[in-house]
């Protein structure tokens, strides 16, 4: 009998030859094997090192992952060519983002892609990162016959008289140096060398003794030998920037690097110069408003360790730390920590992460802790320090819940507030008055037949601005002018409704002209460096400081007594899980404002609920009464931290492409894994931007069953029919279920 099948050969292979095994940019879950460009043969040590690759009609940059073994190697595409010589991620950051991939259950592609700065991930050259200076050369040095005086290359030149400058300080010292250093350059009368690296720029200043609370925090962060979490737990102004200080200031004295990361809204350069001026050397800044080189080089910097402090915002958790000493994420709490695009990850928990990879302690601060964290402390996983005082003179705000009910209110004030606003305005202090929800008014009425001004492509109404003028849609930025009659029933009487930061900055204008009232949201803040100047411009000034949770951290503001919070009471009844620890936290941060110096301060919340739980939990017993009560009731209700979650969002143009998505997938699951399913349903905002949305939850108490089932459905996703015609998007450890 004669078989038709071709005998398979299963020995050893001559023809076999070793591929580069290559993690692109691309959303989809494999890696992609190529032959390697000319040049040397594939090693196990190549990964990590960036290659240039046909992808379809296109070039990427991708990183090899490892070395794969193909027995035809005809059928490969060749990588066009090597961009690094050495590998550019490595040893601790290659090894903590593959855990990334795997915990995000995302293409390692997409995830280095989102960990390198701009450049790198275009395949540039990992950049210079001397500090250069000029100098006169020999022929220089007698120049006055020379140079005409007055002249820049003069000025330049006496400039450099005493010595070599670095082109950083040249930069603060005159405009346009640089046309004037390349002539002087050409008549060889200067020139530029690379400086030895002089980290050291100013003796550091010595802060104030630390309170006994916090001299055992230092000795407990500065003891760690090792990994080891600390949740430092302390009311605002407790003096927690000085236990960090501290304990920075030990990790330099080992010769290690130490790693900050502080909210968008925490990195003001009050805080920046506070960290200069006590550490004494260079302190290295990540945050969005830097340039991609500016970026690439603090990266560069932080990998061939000369950056020994990198303070930064969110991505900054991608720093590379070859001799890792400390990380410190402050503000541990705060919500912008969480990516929601593309990469969801969320600094902090890869900070741990990485504190564990690189064993190293990990310092997680807040006076007002994620029950995530609170819920880490209490299982003995973090160790917990608390810091009960306020530091220095300071005392605790005192705490007033105003009962608006049947009160008339004028733009959402009561009396009693216009009443103490003046009362401290006239004792020559400032007062904020917060209010979450910028614009005029949250919606746009028509009061003869009900009619509200809807988002064309959203299921929300759009919110008035400029006092009742323009619609701003928040969601999807959709702008228009608002219309003079209504559109259903063409009565005139339309009506802003409800209260928004422009709306309180108009009436407080008016009752107060004789005091600068200053509105700060994201409207007022567009450059990043609005606040500052607006908050300067007021100064020490009796005044009023009108706005969103932009004000709730950040400067220190001595003059500020009183801290009005109005309309808090959307906020009582959300149904988001996170909801009330959300608003606790804001509440609290806020209040947190009021008499950081050596008046008390006074916080005054206005509402229609006074006998809420939240409230009255919160006012008498304080952020870890509240905390307590909401874990309990997180545990009664499976939700994390008793539950782990992931989210799978579908977005399509028709709500039955996306809900066939989310059916497929979730017929992908396994009917005996232990991980609850809800859904295919609709999102909170079931239509945005255009676009239907529904989304599929996954809950399971246990992490371990949640991330098999993910590890088995996740890659099958991509080639289902179902999803040609989606745009989706998986969320492990959603911060919110939007
Ligand atoms: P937090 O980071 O907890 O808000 P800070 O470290 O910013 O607190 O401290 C609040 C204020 O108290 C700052 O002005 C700081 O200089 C001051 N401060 C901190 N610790 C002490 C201390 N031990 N003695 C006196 N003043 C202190
Ligand atoms: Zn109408
Ligand atoms: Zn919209």
């Amino acid at each position: 009998m004669i078989r038709s099948a071709p005998a398979r050969y299963t020995g050893p292979m001559t023809s076999s030859s070793s591929t580069l095994r290559v993690a692109l940019p691309v959303p989809l879950p494999q890696l992609f094997d190529y032959a390697p460009p000319p040049g040397p043969a594939p090693d196990p040590a190549m990964t990590g090192q960036r290659v240039r690759v046909p992808f379809g009609s296109r070039e990427l940059v991708g990183v090899v992952a490892g070395i794969g073994q193909v027995e035809d190697p005809g059928s490969l595409r060749a990588a066009i060519e090597w961009i690094d010589t050495t590998p550019l991620v490595t040893g601790e950051l290659w090894r903590s983002l593959q855990w990334l991939a795997r915990y995000t259950h995302a293409p390692l592609g997409e995830v280095i892609s989102t960990a390198l700065p701009g450049p790198l991930r275009r395949g540039e050259a990992v950049p210079d990162t001397h500090q250069w200076g000029w100098q006169l050369t020999a022929a220089g040095h007698d120049p006055q016959p020379k140079l005409r005086s007055g002249t820049r290359p003069q000025r330049l030149a006496a400039c450099l008289a005493e010595g070599v400058v670095n082109e950083d300080r040249l930069d603060t010292l005159m405009d346009d140096w640089r046309s004037a250093a390349r002539s002087l350059a050409k008549r060889e009368l200067v020139e530029r060398i690379a400086l030895a690296h002089s980290p050291a720029v100013a003796s550091p200043a010595s802060g104030p003794a630390p309170n006994a609370e916090q001299a055992e925090a230092i000795a407990a962060i500065t003891s760690a030998d090792g990994f080891a979490a600390y949740l430092l737990d302390g009311v605002t102004g407790s003096g927690k920037t000085e236990v960090y200080l501290q304990a920075i200031v030990a990790c330099l004295a080992r010769g290690k690097q130490a790693l900050v990361l502080v909210p968008e809204i925490g990195l003001t350069p009050q805080t920046l110069s506070r960290f200069r001026n006590r550490l004494g050397i260079p302190v290295h800044v990540l945050h969005s408003g830097l340039n991609d080189n500016e970026r690439a080089r603090v990266w560069a910097a932080a990998a061939r360790g000369e950056a020994q402090v990198i303070v930064g915002t969110r991505s900054a958790v991608f720093t590379p730390l070859p001799n890792a000493g400390l990380i410190v994420i402050d503000e541990e709490h705060d919500g912008s920590y969480k990516q929601q695009d593309g990469i969801r990850y969320h600094a902090r928990d890869f900070a741990l992460v990485r504190a564990k990879a690189l064993d190293v302690a990990v310092v997680l601060g807040s006076a007002t802790p994620s029950l995530e964290s609170l819920h880490n402390a209490h299982a003995g996983r973090y160790t917990h320090l608390r810091l009960k005082q306020r530091a220095g003179a300071a005392r605790p705000p005192v705490v007033r819940v105003l009962d608006v009910r049947k009160r008339p209110l004028r733009d959402g004030l009561s009396p009693e507030v216009l009443a103490g606003i003046t009362q401290h305005l006239q004792a020559g202090h400032q007062v904020l008055v917060f209010k979450n929800r910028r614009g005029y008014a949250p919606v746009l009425l028509c009061h003869d037949c009900g009619w509200t001004a809807p988002c064309q492509r959203c299921d929300a109404p759009m919110t008035v601005h400029a006092g009742g003028r323009r619609l701003q849609c928040h969601h999807c930025g959709a702008r228009q002018s608002a219309p003079l009659a209504c559109p259903d029933c063409g009565s005139l009487a339309l009506q802003p409704q409800g209260i928004g930061t422009e709306r309180l900055e108009e009436h407080l204008v008016e009752a107060f002209p004789e005091f600068p009232v200053i509105r700060i949201d994201r409207g007022t803040t567009g450059k990043r460096d609005a606040l500052e100047t607006q908050l300067a411009s007021l100064g020490d000034r009796a005044g009023i400081l009108v706005g969103t949770q932009i004000l709730a951290k950040g400067h220190d503001l001595p003059k500020l007594t009183l801290v009005v919070v109005v309309g808090i009471d959307e906020g009582l009844f959300s149904a988001d899980f996170r909801a009330s620890e959300k608003l606790a936290q804001q509440l609290i941060q806020v209040a947190g404002r009021a008499g950081r110096a050596v008046d008390t301060g006074e916080v005054w919340l206005q509402t229609h609920h006074p006998g809420h739980p939240l409230l009255e939990t919160l006012v008498n017993g304080g952020y870890h009464a509240f905390a307590e009560a909401e874990l309990q009731q997180r545990e009664a209700a499976g939700f994390p931290p008793f539950a782990h979650l992931a989210l799978l969002r579908a977005e399509a143009q028709q709500v039955e492409h996306a809900n066939a998505m989310l059916s497929a997938v979730r017929a992908l699951i396994p009917d005996d894994a232990a991980v609850e399913r809800y859904g295919p349903m609709p999102a909170p905002m079931p239509r945005r931007a255009g676009y239907q949305r529904t989304q599929l939850l996954l809950s399971s108490p246990a992490r371990r069953p949640l991330h098999g089932v993910l590890d088995q459905v996740t890659p099958q996703i991509s080639a289902l029919p179902q999803a040609r015609r989606v745009r989706w998007s998986l969320d492990v450890d959603p911060m919110d279920l939007y």
